[in-house]
């Protein structure tokens, strides 16, 4: 991961996993830490637990720790994120628009982990992100530790007469079909919820 690109933890649980992220980050190129909370968490017994082991860990310069919900704060976000870590969230839908949140202020060469892929929501975010719909790439998994990578391939698509395009490059597959309908449906969802800006 290269200087200056933060490093963001959405859905911080006790602060254990926030330690030893600030640790790493400060035995490498010390990238900022930002902690948030996922919007599900009740604040009160999560946040005492993680302040006192932050509290004991002596890591405030490289730890940017917010109050802020990260939803909200991936809507204000500048600059780039080099990792995403998911933490604590196991529910599909949860997962799912951290990544959609968060997606496009990835860094070109930026990683995600994901924790709990033995959980089935966790599971189907995965298979969907690296699938023919997806954007990103399976690269490793440590026990029930995921990492994906952003798919950087610029595809080059041959597409069939039902609509399944293979790209020349890497071989990945699209259903075009699938992916107009999905399309629809997102841009639905949207207009429903009734979100602002973009
Ligand atoms: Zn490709």
């Amino acid at each position: 991961m290269s200087e200056g690109q933060a490093i963001v933890e959405v859905g911080r649980g006790n602060g254990k996993s926030t330690v030893w992220l600030v640790r790493g980050s400060e035995a490498g190129k010390k990238n900022k830490v930002f902690s948030f909370a996922s919007q599900e968490e009740s604040p009160d017994p999560v946040n005492a637990d993680f302040n006192t082991n932050l509290a004991g860990a002596g890591i405030q310069d490289t730890l940017v720790s917010r109050h802020e919900v990260a939803e909200e704060a991936a809507r204000r976000w500048k600059g780039n994120v080099g990792l995403l870590w998911i933490n604590t969230l196991h529910d599909y839908e949860d997962i799912k628009r951290v990544m959609i949140n968060w997606q496009h202020l990835l860094s070109p060469n930026a990683r995600v982990v994901i924790h709990g892929c033995d959980q089935s929501g966790t599971e189907r975010v995965i298979r969907e992100s690296t699938g023919s719909l997806g954007y990103f790439t399976y690269e490793q998994s440590v026990d029930t530790t995921a990492v994906l990578a952003i798919d950087r391939c610029t595809h080059y698509w041959i597409i069939n007469s039902d609509e399944i395009g293979i790209c020349r490059h890497c071989g990945r597959k699209r259903n075009f079909k699938r992916l107009a309908r999905e399309t629809i449906e997102t841009e639905s969802r949207k207009r429903q919820a009734g979100r602002k800006g973009k």
